[in-house]
Protein backbone atom coordinates (compact mmCIF):
# COMPACT_ATOMS: atom_id res chain seq x y z
CA UNK A 1 0.00 0.00 0.00
CA UNK A 2 1.78 3.51 -1.72
CA UNK A 3 1.88 6.29 1.32
CA UNK A 4 1.09 4.70 4.35
CA UNK A 5 3.64 4.60 7.80
CA UNK A 6 4.25 0.84 7.76
CA UNK A 7 1.83 -0.56 10.56
CA UNK A 8 3.26 -1.41 13.95
CA UNK A 9 0.85 -0.76 16.62
CA UNK A 10 2.75 -3.29 18.89
CA UNK A 11 5.84 -0.98 18.86
CA UNK A 12 3.83 2.34 19.92
CA UNK A 13 2.16 0.25 22.77
CA UNK A 14 5.30 -1.06 23.83
CA UNK A 15 6.85 2.22 23.73
CA UNK A 16 4.38 4.54 25.24
CA UNK A 17 4.03 1.98 28.00
CA UNK A 18 7.72 2.63 28.63
CA UNK A 19 7.20 6.47 29.18
CA UNK A 20 4.10 5.72 30.89
CA UNK A 21 6.37 2.90 33.24
CA UNK A 22 9.05 5.17 33.86
CA UNK A 23 6.73 7.74 35.13
CA UNK A 24 5.21 5.39 36.94
CA UNK A 25 8.07 3.56 38.67
CA UNK A 26 9.27 7.37 40.07
CA UNK A 27 6.21 7.70 41.72
CA UNK A 28 5.29 4.24 43.12
CA UNK A 29 7.04 1.28 44.28
CA UNK A 30 6.89 -2.45 44.34
CA UNK A 31 4.35 -4.70 43.27
CA UNK A 32 1.81 -0.94 42.87
CA UNK A 33 3.91 -1.39 39.78
CA UNK A 34 2.56 -3.90 38.17
CA UNK A 35 -0.78 -3.32 39.46
CA UNK A 36 -0.86 0.10 37.40
CA UNK A 37 0.60 -1.02 34.56
CA UNK A 38 -2.13 -3.56 34.48
CA UNK A 39 -4.63 -0.71 34.44
CA UNK A 40 -3.13 1.01 32.16
CA UNK A 41 -2.95 -1.15 29.07
CA UNK A 42 -6.37 -2.16 27.93
CA UNK A 43 -7.03 0.83 26.32
CA UNK A 44 -3.30 0.73 24.70
CA UNK A 45 -4.62 -2.41 23.35
CA UNK A 46 -6.96 -0.94 21.37
CA UNK A 47 -4.41 0.18 19.08
CA UNK A 48 -3.97 -3.49 17.48
CA UNK A 49 -7.98 -3.14 16.86
CA UNK A 50 -8.35 -2.23 13.18
CA UNK A 51 -9.97 1.55 12.38
CA UNK A 52 -10.62 2.21 8.85
CA UNK A 53 -12.64 5.88 9.62
CA UNK A 54 -9.90 8.25 9.84
CA UNK A 55 -12.01 10.78 12.05
CA UNK A 56 -12.38 7.39 14.77
CA UNK A 57 -8.82 7.06 14.74
CA UNK A 58 -8.26 10.53 15.26
CA UNK A 59 -10.83 10.10 18.59
CA UNK A 60 -8.35 7.06 19.41
CA UNK A 61 -5.49 8.92 19.06
CA UNK A 62 -6.25 11.57 21.36
CA UNK A 63 -8.18 9.15 23.76
CA UNK A 64 -5.02 7.12 24.18
CA UNK A 65 -3.15 10.44 24.61
CA UNK A 66 -5.21 11.26 27.09
CA UNK A 67 -4.91 8.01 28.82
CA UNK A 68 -1.29 7.41 29.28
CA UNK A 69 -1.30 11.23 29.92
CA UNK A 70 -2.70 10.88 33.73
CA UNK A 71 -0.64 8.01 34.42
CA UNK A 72 2.23 9.83 33.73
CA UNK A 73 1.31 13.36 35.64
CA UNK A 74 0.01 10.59 38.55
CA UNK A 75 3.82 9.41 38.68
CA UNK A 76 4.65 12.98 38.78
CA UNK A 77 3.05 14.34 41.02
CA UNK A 78 3.44 11.03 43.30
CA UNK A 79 7.73 11.66 42.41
CA UNK A 80 7.78 15.08 43.09
CA UNK A 81 6.33 14.65 47.04
CA UNK A 82 8.01 11.98 47.58
CA UNK A 83 11.23 13.75 46.79
CA UNK A 84 10.15 16.97 48.59
CA UNK A 85 8.49 16.15 51.49
CA UNK A 86 8.71 11.56 51.60
CA UNK A 87 5.37 11.95 51.82
CA UNK A 88 1.98 10.74 49.69
CA UNK A 89 -0.26 13.00 48.19
CA UNK A 90 -3.42 11.09 50.58
CA UNK A 91 -1.15 11.19 54.17
CA UNK A 92 -2.19 13.87 56.53
CA UNK A 93 0.48 16.26 55.93
CA UNK A 94 -0.38 16.61 52.05
CA UNK A 95 -3.74 16.65 52.83
CA UNK A 96 -3.74 19.14 55.72
CA UNK A 97 -1.51 21.58 53.18
CA UNK A 98 -3.69 21.40 50.78
CA UNK A 99 -6.56 21.76 52.12
CA UNK A 100 -5.54 24.73 54.23
CA UNK A 101 -3.92 26.80 50.93
CA UNK A 102 -5.05 29.52 49.85
CA UNK A 103 -4.59 31.46 46.76
CA UNK A 104 -1.58 33.97 48.17
CA UNK A 105 -0.11 30.73 50.14
CA UNK A 106 -0.07 28.26 46.74
CA UNK A 107 1.79 31.52 44.83
CA UNK A 108 4.32 31.94 47.51
CA UNK A 109 5.06 28.68 47.14
CA UNK A 110 5.40 28.00 43.44
CA UNK A 111 7.51 30.84 43.46
CA UNK A 112 9.79 29.33 45.83
CA UNK A 113 9.97 25.98 44.54
CA UNK A 114 9.35 26.74 40.59
CA UNK A 115 12.23 24.68 39.51
CA UNK A 116 11.49 21.76 40.68
CA UNK A 117 8.11 22.28 39.98
CA UNK A 118 9.01 23.27 36.51
CA UNK A 119 11.57 20.53 36.16
CA UNK A 120 8.83 18.02 36.39
CA UNK A 121 6.37 19.76 33.98
CA UNK A 122 9.22 19.99 31.29
CA UNK A 123 9.72 16.32 31.65
CA UNK A 124 5.79 15.62 31.53
CA UNK A 125 5.65 18.00 27.99
CA UNK A 126 8.63 15.87 26.34
CA UNK A 127 6.77 12.51 27.61
CA UNK A 128 3.43 14.24 26.02
CA UNK A 129 5.00 14.84 23.01
CA UNK A 130 6.45 11.71 22.65
CA UNK A 131 2.86 9.80 23.27
CA UNK A 132 0.99 11.95 20.93
CA UNK A 133 3.43 10.89 18.24
CA UNK A 134 2.96 7.19 19.06
CA UNK A 135 -0.34 7.44 19.87
CA UNK A 136 -0.79 7.61 15.99
CA UNK A 137 0.54 4.04 14.90
CA UNK A 138 -2.96 2.70 15.25
CA UNK A 139 -4.03 -0.26 13.35
CA UNK A 140 -5.97 1.13 9.96
CA UNK A 141 -6.34 -2.06 7.91
CA UNK A 142 -7.44 -5.75 9.14
CA UNK A 143 -4.50 -7.97 9.35
CA UNK A 144 -4.43 -11.65 10.50
CA UNK A 145 -2.44 -11.70 13.45
CA UNK A 146 -0.30 -14.41 14.71
CA UNK A 147 -1.39 -16.74 17.07
CA UNK A 148 1.58 -15.57 19.34
CA UNK A 149 -0.03 -12.07 19.19
CA UNK A 150 -3.80 -13.50 19.74
CA UNK A 151 -2.02 -15.49 22.92
CA UNK A 152 -0.35 -12.39 24.51
CA UNK A 153 -3.27 -10.36 23.90
CA UNK A 154 -6.14 -12.49 25.57
CA UNK A 155 -3.55 -12.92 28.61
CA UNK A 156 -2.90 -9.33 28.83
CA UNK A 157 -6.93 -8.78 28.76
CA UNK A 158 -6.87 -11.23 31.55
CA UNK A 159 -5.21 -9.98 33.75
CA UNK A 160 -6.28 -6.03 32.87
CA UNK A 161 -9.61 -7.56 33.60
CA UNK A 162 -8.71 -9.07 36.66
CA UNK A 163 -7.20 -5.56 37.62
CA UNK A 164 -10.10 -4.20 36.75
CA UNK A 165 -12.76 -6.12 38.78
CA UNK A 166 -10.32 -6.09 42.18
CA UNK A 167 -11.45 -3.01 44.39
CA UNK A 168 -8.07 -2.38 46.05
CA UNK A 169 -6.56 -2.35 42.39
CA UNK A 170 -9.06 -0.13 40.75
CA UNK A 171 -9.40 2.61 43.35
CA UNK A 172 -5.19 2.80 42.37
CA UNK A 173 -6.53 4.11 38.63
CA UNK A 174 -5.59 8.01 38.62
CA UNK A 175 -8.50 8.64 37.42
CA UNK A 176 -10.05 7.03 40.59
CA UNK A 177 -7.67 8.15 43.09
CA UNK A 178 -7.33 11.98 42.39
CA UNK A 179 -11.23 12.46 42.52
CA UNK A 180 -11.26 10.37 45.70
CA UNK A 181 -8.12 12.71 46.85
CA UNK A 182 -10.30 15.83 45.57
CA UNK A 183 -13.04 14.76 47.77
CA UNK A 184 -10.89 14.07 50.73
CA UNK A 185 -9.93 17.79 50.59
CA UNK A 186 -13.25 18.86 50.58
CA UNK A 187 -14.18 16.45 53.57
CA UNK A 188 -11.39 18.29 55.68
CA UNK A 189 -12.21 21.62 54.77
CA UNK A 190 -16.20 21.05 55.92
CA UNK A 191 -14.77 19.41 58.76
CA UNK A 192 -12.92 22.76 60.13
CA UNK A 193 -15.72 24.54 59.83
CA UNK A 194 -17.73 22.98 61.80
CA UNK A 195 -15.34 22.81 65.12
CA UNK A 196 -17.38 25.13 66.79
CA UNK A 197 -18.88 21.71 68.67
CA UNK A 198 -14.89 20.31 69.69
CA UNK A 199 -14.48 23.79 70.86
CA UNK A 200 -17.87 23.83 72.74
CA UNK A 201 -16.47 20.28 74.02
CA UNK A 202 -13.45 21.42 75.28
CA UNK A 203 -14.53 24.18 77.06
CA UNK A 204 -16.67 21.70 79.04
CA UNK A 205 -13.91 19.46 79.68
CA UNK A 206 -11.84 22.11 80.91
CA UNK A 207 -14.74 23.40 83.45
CA UNK A 208 -14.91 19.69 84.42
CA UNK A 209 -11.30 19.56 85.00
CA UNK A 210 -11.74 22.96 87.53
CA UNK A 211 -8.28 24.23 87.15
CA UNK A 212 -7.50 26.58 90.21
CA UNK A 213 -5.05 29.86 90.06
CA UNK A 214 -1.98 28.89 92.56
CA UNK A 215 -1.04 32.37 92.62
CA UNK A 216 -2.43 35.82 94.01
CA UNK A 217 -1.86 39.33 92.35
CA UNK A 218 -2.39 40.08 88.57
CA UNK A 219 -0.26 37.63 86.02
CA UNK A 220 0.54 38.31 82.45
CA UNK A 221 1.34 35.82 80.06
CA UNK A 222 2.73 36.31 76.42
CA UNK A 223 2.85 32.82 74.07
CA UNK A 224 4.86 34.03 70.39
CA UNK A 225 4.35 30.85 68.44
CA UNK A 226 6.65 31.45 64.98
CA UNK A 227 6.68 29.16 61.92
CA UNK A 228 9.80 27.33 60.62
CA UNK A 229 12.71 29.50 62.44
CA UNK A 230 15.58 26.97 62.52
CA UNK A 231 17.63 27.59 65.51
CA UNK A 232 20.59 26.90 64.09
CA UNK A 233 20.47 30.37 62.42
CA UNK A 234 20.37 32.31 65.36
CA UNK A 235 22.95 34.26 67.10
CA UNK A 236 21.57 33.74 69.85
CA UNK A 237 22.01 29.86 69.95
CA UNK A 238 25.92 30.94 68.43
CA UNK A 239 25.65 30.97 64.51
CA UNK A 240 28.05 33.08 62.58
CA UNK A 241 25.86 35.77 61.06
CA UNK A 242 24.41 38.17 63.39
CA UNK A 243 20.89 37.64 62.78
CA UNK A 244 19.57 38.26 66.15
CA UNK A 245 21.42 41.20 67.93
CA UNK A 246 18.29 42.16 69.78
CA UNK A 247 17.67 39.14 71.77
CA UNK A 248 21.35 38.71 72.53
CA UNK A 249 21.29 42.20 73.92
CA UNK A 250 17.90 41.20 75.86
CA UNK A 251 19.95 38.07 77.39
CA UNK A 252 22.76 40.04 78.37
CA UNK A 253 20.45 42.74 80.20
CA UNK A 254 18.40 39.92 81.56
CA UNK A 255 21.01 36.96 82.48
CA UNK A 256 19.38 33.78 83.93
CA UNK A 257 15.71 35.44 83.99
CA UNK A 258 16.03 35.17 80.45
CA UNK A 259 16.12 30.68 79.71
CA UNK A 260 17.47 30.04 76.37
CA UNK A 261 16.81 26.19 76.26
CA UNK A 262 19.82 25.20 74.23
CA UNK A 263 18.40 21.83 72.88
CA UNK A 264 14.90 22.36 71.82
CA UNK A 265 12.81 20.48 69.75
CA UNK A 266 9.70 20.30 67.54
CA UNK A 267 7.85 17.02 67.59
CA UNK A 268 6.17 17.85 64.18
CA UNK A 269 7.89 19.22 61.05
CA UNK A 270 4.95 21.07 59.46
CA UNK A 271 2.40 23.95 61.26
CA UNK A 272 -0.70 22.03 62.02
CA UNK A 273 0.39 18.90 64.13
CA UNK A 274 2.99 20.68 65.96
CA UNK A 275 0.07 23.72 66.68
CA UNK A 276 -2.51 20.66 67.60
CA UNK A 277 0.23 18.86 69.74
CA UNK A 278 1.55 21.70 71.58
CA UNK A 279 -2.46 23.09 72.56
CA UNK A 280 -3.15 19.68 73.07
CA UNK A 281 -0.34 18.56 75.74
CA UNK A 282 1.52 16.41 73.52
CA UNK A 283 -1.51 13.74 73.05
CA UNK A 284 -4.12 16.23 71.20
CA UNK A 285 -6.05 12.87 70.00
CA UNK A 286 -7.05 11.11 73.30
CA UNK A 287 -10.90 11.70 74.61
CA UNK A 288 -9.88 13.51 77.88
CA UNK A 289 -6.73 15.95 76.59
CA UNK A 290 -7.51 19.35 77.53
CA UNK A 291 -6.85 22.30 75.63
CA UNK A 292 -4.40 24.97 76.99
CA UNK A 293 -6.53 28.10 75.60
CA UNK A 294 -9.69 26.51 76.67
CA UNK A 295 -7.85 25.64 80.29
CA UNK A 296 -6.72 29.09 80.84
CA UNK A 297 -9.52 30.54 80.33
CA UNK A 298 -11.54 27.89 82.75
CA UNK A 299 -9.14 29.44 85.46
CA UNK A 300 -10.17 33.10 84.71
CA UNK A 301 -7.61 34.23 82.39
CA UNK A 302 -9.05 36.34 79.43
CA UNK A 303 -7.53 35.17 76.38
CA UNK A 304 -6.49 36.47 72.84
CA UNK A 305 -5.20 35.31 70.10
CA UNK A 306 -3.26 37.44 67.41
CA UNK A 307 -2.08 35.90 64.10
CA UNK A 308 -0.50 36.92 61.19
CA UNK A 309 -1.64 33.45 59.71
CA UNK A 310 -4.64 33.37 57.05
CA UNK A 311 -5.37 29.89 57.94
CA UNK A 312 -8.78 28.26 58.22
CA UNK A 313 -7.48 25.49 60.17
CA UNK A 314 -5.32 26.95 63.32
CA UNK A 315 -8.42 29.45 63.31
CA UNK A 316 -11.12 26.74 63.79
CA UNK A 317 -8.98 24.57 66.28
CA UNK A 318 -7.25 26.90 68.36
CA UNK A 319 -7.97 30.88 68.07
CA UNK A 320 -11.55 30.76 67.80
CA UNK A 321 -11.39 29.26 71.73
CA UNK A 322 -9.87 32.77 73.05
CA UNK A 323 -11.80 35.51 73.83
CA UNK A 324 -10.36 38.07 71.46
CA UNK A 325 -9.56 37.12 68.13
CA UNK A 326 -7.24 39.10 65.30
CA UNK A 327 -6.14 38.04 62.17
CA UNK A 328 -4.60 40.79 60.88
CA UNK A 329 -3.69 39.27 57.31
CA UNK A 330 -6.53 38.98 56.01
CA UNK A 331 -6.81 41.88 53.83
CA UNK A 332 -5.67 40.85 50.60
CA UNK A 333 -3.86 42.86 48.68
CA UNK A 334 -1.59 44.96 51.20
CA UNK A 335 1.77 45.52 50.31
CA UNK A 336 2.95 44.47 53.77
CA UNK A 337 0.45 42.14 55.10
CA UNK A 338 2.82 39.22 55.26
CA UNK A 339 5.32 41.44 57.68
CA UNK A 340 5.00 39.82 61.78
CA UNK A 341 5.72 43.91 62.95
CA UNK A 342 2.30 44.36 61.83
CA UNK A 343 1.17 42.79 64.60
CA UNK A 344 2.89 44.52 67.77
CA UNK A 345 0.38 47.25 67.53
CA UNK A 346 -2.47 44.24 68.34
CA UNK A 347 0.50 42.94 71.09
CA UNK A 348 0.16 46.70 72.55
CA UNK A 349 -3.17 47.07 72.46
CA UNK A 350 -3.79 43.53 74.76
CA UNK A 351 -0.97 44.52 77.42
CA UNK A 352 -3.08 47.80 77.96
CA UNK A 353 -6.28 45.71 78.46
CA UNK A 354 -7.49 46.17 82.50
CA UNK A 355 -8.17 42.17 82.70
CA UNK A 356 -6.44 41.31 86.07
CA UNK A 357 -4.99 37.71 84.26
CA UNK A 358 -3.95 37.66 80.37
CA UNK A 359 -2.69 34.94 77.98
CA UNK A 360 -1.94 36.56 75.21
CA UNK A 361 -0.99 34.50 72.13
CA UNK A 362 0.74 35.91 69.15
CA UNK A 363 0.95 33.50 66.09
CA UNK A 364 3.72 34.87 63.84
CA UNK A 365 4.89 33.52 60.18
CA UNK A 366 8.55 34.25 61.14
CA UNK A 367 10.73 32.43 58.05
CA UNK A 368 7.69 30.86 56.44
CA UNK A 369 8.42 30.18 53.04
CA UNK A 370 8.92 32.26 51.02
CA UNK A 371 11.51 34.11 52.95
CA UNK A 372 12.37 37.00 51.07
CA UNK A 373 8.67 37.93 51.62
CA UNK A 374 9.28 37.93 55.54
CA UNK A 375 11.23 40.89 55.76
CA UNK A 376 10.70 44.86 54.49
CA UNK A 377 11.98 45.02 50.48
CA UNK A 378 15.57 45.69 50.39
CA UNK A 379 16.29 45.03 54.03
CA UNK A 380 18.92 42.08 53.61
CA UNK A 381 22.06 42.46 54.78
CA UNK A 382 23.81 39.15 53.88
CA UNK A 383 23.62 38.83 50.38
CA UNK A 384 26.83 41.38 49.25
CA UNK A 385 29.90 39.47 50.73
CA UNK A 386 31.41 36.62 50.82
CA UNK A 387 31.35 35.48 54.63
CA UNK A 388 32.34 32.36 56.69
CA UNK A 389 28.66 31.41 56.59
CA UNK A 390 28.63 31.26 52.88
CA UNK A 391 32.18 29.75 52.28
CA UNK A 392 31.12 27.56 54.22
CA UNK A 393 28.22 26.53 52.05
CA UNK A 394 30.37 27.32 49.14
CA UNK A 395 32.75 24.32 50.28
CA UNK A 396 30.08 22.04 51.01
CA UNK A 397 28.96 21.96 47.62
CA UNK A 398 25.49 24.01 47.82
CA UNK A 399 23.81 25.08 44.52
CA UNK A 400 24.00 28.82 44.05
CA UNK A 401 19.91 29.11 44.82
CA UNK A 402 20.29 27.31 47.77
CA UNK A 403 22.94 29.84 48.80
CA UNK A 404 20.38 32.64 48.01
CA UNK A 405 17.82 31.32 49.87
CA UNK A 406 20.39 31.40 53.14
CA UNK A 407 21.15 34.67 52.52
CA UNK A 408 16.99 35.71 52.59
CA UNK A 409 16.19 33.34 55.58
CA UNK A 410 19.00 34.94 57.66
CA UNK A 411 17.60 38.55 56.72
CA UNK A 412 14.29 37.27 57.49
CA UNK A 413 15.52 36.15 60.87
CA UNK A 414 17.11 39.77 61.25
CA UNK A 415 13.43 40.91 60.86
CA UNK A 416 12.11 38.71 62.93
CA UNK A 417 15.07 39.03 65.68
CA UNK A 418 13.27 42.91 66.04
CA UNK A 419 9.56 41.64 65.78
CA UNK A 420 10.56 38.85 68.77
CA UNK A 421 12.64 41.69 70.95
CA UNK A 422 9.99 43.92 70.76
CA UNK A 423 7.05 41.74 71.83
CA UNK A 424 9.54 41.08 74.69
CA UNK A 425 10.10 44.56 75.69
CA UNK A 426 6.15 45.52 75.34
CA UNK A 427 6.00 42.52 77.40
CA UNK A 428 8.31 44.19 80.44
CA UNK A 429 7.07 47.43 79.76
CA UNK A 430 3.85 48.05 79.24
CA UNK A 431 0.41 47.11 81.25
CA UNK A 432 -0.20 46.28 85.09
CA UNK A 433 3.75 47.28 87.02
CA UNK A 434 2.80 45.06 89.89
CA UNK A 435 1.91 42.30 87.20
CA UNK A 436 3.65 39.14 87.34
CA UNK A 437 4.94 38.59 83.69
CA UNK A 438 5.60 35.39 81.86
CA UNK A 439 6.97 35.36 78.17
CA UNK A 440 7.70 32.64 76.13
CA UNK A 441 8.79 32.41 72.91
CA UNK A 442 9.23 28.99 70.23
CA UNK A 443 8.48 27.77 66.69
CA UNK A 444 6.17 25.56 65.55
CA UNK A 445 8.96 23.22 63.33
CA UNK A 446 12.54 24.28 62.04
CA UNK A 447 14.01 24.45 58.15
CA UNK A 448 16.27 23.09 56.15
CA UNK A 449 17.93 25.81 54.39
CA UNK A 450 21.15 23.65 52.74
CA UNK A 451 22.50 22.49 56.44
CA UNK A 452 22.02 18.56 55.76
CA UNK A 453 21.05 18.91 51.85
CA UNK A 454 20.87 20.82 48.89
CA UNK A 455 17.66 21.65 49.42
CA UNK A 456 15.16 24.83 50.79
CA UNK A 457 11.94 24.24 52.84
CA UNK A 458 10.29 22.13 55.42
CA UNK A 459 12.16 18.61 56.00
CA UNK A 460 10.54 15.94 57.86
CA UNK A 461 13.36 13.80 56.69
CA UNK A 462 15.85 16.14 58.28
CA UNK A 463 17.18 16.88 61.60
CA UNK A 464 17.00 20.80 60.53
CA UNK A 465 13.09 20.54 60.30
CA UNK A 466 13.12 20.02 64.01
CA UNK A 467 15.58 21.98 65.54
CA UNK A 468 13.64 25.00 67.11
CA UNK A 469 14.10 27.82 69.55
CA UNK A 470 12.70 27.79 72.24
CA UNK A 471 13.50 30.86 75.22
CA UNK A 472 11.50 31.32 78.55
CA UNK A 473 11.44 34.68 80.47
CA UNK A 474 9.85 36.05 84.05
CA UNK A 475 9.89 38.67 85.79
CA UNK A 476 10.51 36.72 88.98
CA UNK A 477 13.75 36.07 90.36
CA UNK A 478 15.45 34.04 88.32
CA UNK A 479 15.41 30.01 89.01
CA UNK A 480 17.91 28.87 91.28
CA UNK A 481 18.74 25.90 88.52
CA UNK A 482 18.56 28.25 85.51
CA UNK A 483 21.79 26.95 84.13
CA UNK A 484 20.71 23.37 83.91
CA UNK A 485 17.63 24.30 82.58
CA UNK A 486 19.17 25.61 79.76
CA UNK A 487 20.71 22.78 78.80
CA UNK A 488 17.81 20.51 79.24
CA UNK A 489 16.54 19.10 76.07
CA UNK A 490 12.98 20.35 75.65
CA UNK A 491 10.32 18.87 72.81
CA UNK A 492 7.40 21.50 71.49
CA UNK A 493 4.77 19.38 72.14
CA UNK A 494 5.08 19.13 75.61
CA UNK A 495 5.19 23.36 76.20
CA UNK A 496 1.68 23.04 77.08
CA UNK A 497 2.80 21.84 80.41
CA UNK A 498 5.97 24.59 80.65
CA UNK A 499 2.72 27.36 80.06
CA UNK A 500 0.61 26.21 82.63
CA UNK A 501 3.41 26.77 84.65
CA UNK A 502 3.90 30.34 83.84
CA UNK A 503 0.14 30.86 83.69
CA UNK A 504 0.27 29.07 87.10
CA UNK A 505 -2.56 27.16 86.69
CA UNK A 506 -3.34 23.60 88.77
CA UNK A 507 -5.77 20.84 87.87
CA UNK A 508 -6.19 17.56 87.97
CA UNK A 509 -4.24 15.23 85.52
CA UNK A 510 -1.42 17.54 85.18
CA UNK A 511 2.23 15.99 84.57
CA UNK A 512 5.01 18.22 86.01
CA UNK A 513 7.70 15.77 84.86
CA UNK A 514 7.12 17.39 81.14
CA UNK A 515 7.25 21.17 82.58
CA UNK A 516 10.67 22.09 81.74
CA UNK A 517 11.31 24.52 84.22
CA UNK A 518 9.85 21.49 87.47
CA UNK A 519 13.00 20.23 89.21
CA UNK A 520 11.63 16.55 88.36
CA UNK A 521 11.62 17.25 84.57
CA UNK A 522 11.85 13.65 83.37
CA UNK A 523 12.82 14.23 79.08
CA UNK A 524 11.54 11.43 76.89
CA UNK A 525 13.12 11.71 73.12
CA UNK A 526 10.00 12.26 70.91
CA UNK A 527 9.41 9.72 67.90
CA UNK A 528 10.72 11.38 64.66
CA UNK A 529 10.40 10.11 61.20
CA UNK A 530 14.52 10.02 61.46
CA UNK A 531 17.10 9.04 63.41
CA UNK A 532 18.76 11.98 65.68
CA UNK A 533 22.09 11.57 67.06
CA UNK A 534 21.85 12.98 69.70
CA UNK A 535 18.93 15.55 71.42
CA UNK A 536 21.20 17.08 73.68
CA UNK A 537 23.84 18.84 71.12
ZN1 LIG B 1 4.92 26.08 59.97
Amino acid sequence: MPNRPTEKPWRAVAAMTGIAGLFIVLGHDGRRVLQLLALLLPLLAWLAWPLRNPAVRGLRRIAVWLWVMVFALDGAARAYLLDAYQAAPDGALVLGAVANSNVRETSEYLSMHWRTVALWCAASIVGGACVWRLARHGRREPQRPSRGAIVLLTLTLLVCAAAYASKPWRRLHPLAFWTNWAQSIQTLRASWADEERERQAALARARVAAPSITRDGPSTVVLVITDSINRDNMALYGYRRATTPRLVAHQAQQGDRMLVLRNAWSADASTLPALRNMFGFGRPESADTQHLLALARAAGYKVWWMSNHDDIAIEQQHARLADVVDFVNRTPGRASASLDGELLDCVQEALEDPAERKFIVVHLLGAHPHYSLRFPTGHNPFDDQVDAVEAGLIEEGRSAWVRRFRHEYDAALLYHDFVVSETLQLTRTVGNSGANRAWMYLSDHGQEVGHGTDRAGHSPSTESGYRIPAVVWRNDQPLPMAKEIMQRPFRADWVGWTVADLLNIRWDGQQPGRNVLAPDYRWEPPALPLKVRSFTE
